[in-house]
């Protein structure tokens, strides 16, 4: 996977080298992944957790297509827990240094500092892998809006390193990803070689902030050995679509992250946990859910995934009822993951993915018409996106078979 950015058509005629690249990918079996890490990691949907949610979800990831990405700058901390409870699970720690610093051309990453000595960047790398983690998460701070310089920066650094047993991390502004911006980050991101494990940043959903920003995810996952982390069912849309592995949030603050020179937007007071409606393929608010089947409990729909055994979704009410939602959340994706990777081809992938959008658009009118309302449920805008947009670019003719 060291192909370099090549968008141009040769001659003006035929496929160019992306559309061919594409047209292979869409037909493999799963995606060409790199030596190392990438190979250890490849075609695995893994969960995104705080350290203490480990218990709520470590009885529901799969240590066959699963795997968990702990947050905590100290790594023995993080992943403490897992390793405790004695878990088969491939382990990774996210340092997650961008939450509170912005990376610039002379410090690219969040160096922690041991007495009057600033520990290395290979040092922070081989910590990690000490302290169990399969892979090490490079310790990259945000990259702000306009940021290129110091995205490839932080790239050159990495690079110099030469460790296949690392992934750079590349926690970019929103805005990297769109118009202005994509041509020369996917540039920076394809040339790296390893894999590239990427976060999303914005206050709000990412997604939503630009009509470019899932299509050209769609096209970085192609090009690059993609991880997208630290994100919502973004993360199947691009497995579906190339991306070698990917981890899921658990909640709504761990499914992107934000400029630390911004406040994050406070959403509400509301302490019920956010809950995946899984006809709906999307989370909600514990109480929204209630609120909806308030008037008509009997039809608030059940779960047979592993942690509800056939219980409603509507029990998800109070703070304390978070650990149970994620684990339901998890048991839910983990299935759905399991069934996009059994695809037999990457189109195949990105097939069932649409699919399952499209009948989650389809059921939030089924519901309103249960309840008899005309209003109160509408499907969020990236999943409308995912379900009506085609599952794969077509695809020149003379570009389908390799
Ligand atoms: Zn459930």
């Amino acid at each position: 996977m060291t192909d370099r950015y090549d968008g141009s058509r040769a001659g003006g005629a035929g496929p160019s080298a992306l559309e061919r690249r594409k047209a292979a990918l869409a037909a493999a079996s799963f995606p060409p992944r790199p030596d190392g890490a990438g190979a250890l990691l490849g075609d695995r949907v893994l969960v995104y957790l705080r350290r203490e949610q480990t218990d709520a979800v470590l009885p529901y990831a799969d240590p066959a297509r699963g795997g968990l990405v702990v947050t905590g700058a100290d790594p023995g901390h993080a992943l403490g827990p897992a390793l405790a409870a004695g878990t088969r699970l491939p382990l990774l720690n996210d340092p997650v240094g961008y939450e509170t610093v912005r990376a610039t051309v002379a410090a690219p990453f969040v160096l922690p500092a041991a007495g009057l000595v600033t520990v290395t960047l290979a040092e922070v790398l081989d910590a990690q892998l000490r302290a169990g983690a399969i892979a090490a998460l490079s310790p990259t701070g945000y990259i702000p809006a306009g940021g290129t310089d110091v995205l490839r920066e932080a790239a050159r650094q990495f690079g110099l390193l030469g460790r296949a047993d690392a992934i750079f991390t590349a926690p970019l502004d929103i805005s990297l990803l769109g118009p202005s911006y994509y041509a020369t980050t996917a540039a920076i991101l394809a040339g790296i070689g390893t894999p590239v494990a990427l976060i999303l940043g914005g206050q709000g959903d990412p997604l939503t902030q630009s009509k470019h920003i899932i299509p050209n995810l769609r096209d970085l996952a192609a090009r690059v050995p993609l991880i997208p982390i630290r994100t919502d069912f973004n993360a199947l849309d691009l497995v579906g679509h190339g991306a070698i592995a990917a981890a899921i949030g658990t909640g709504g603050s761990v499914r992107h992250t934000v400029d630390p020179f911004e406040k994050r937007r406070a959403f509400s007071r509301d302490q019920s946990p956010s809950v995946l409606w899984p006809e709906l393929v999307s989370f909600f608010k514990g109480s929204k859910i209630n609120e909806l089947f308030g008037a008509r409990p009997s039809l608030a729909p059940r779960c047979d995934c592993a942690a509800c055994g056939g219980r409603r979704l509507t029990r998800f009410l109070r703070r304390e009822h978070q650990s149970q939602a994620i684990g339901h959340a998890a048991a839910v994706w983990t299935r759905w993951a399991a069934d996009l990777l059994d695809a037999p081809t990457v189109r195949g992938r990105a097939q069932y993915w649409r699919n399952l959008c499209a009948g989650a658009v389809a059921h939030h009118a089924v519901f309103l018409a249960q309840l008899q309302l005309l209003e109160g449920l509408t499907p969020q805008e990236p999943l409308k996106r995912w379900a009506t947009l085609p599952a794969w670019p077509s695809i020149p003719a003379a570009a389908a078979v390799p």
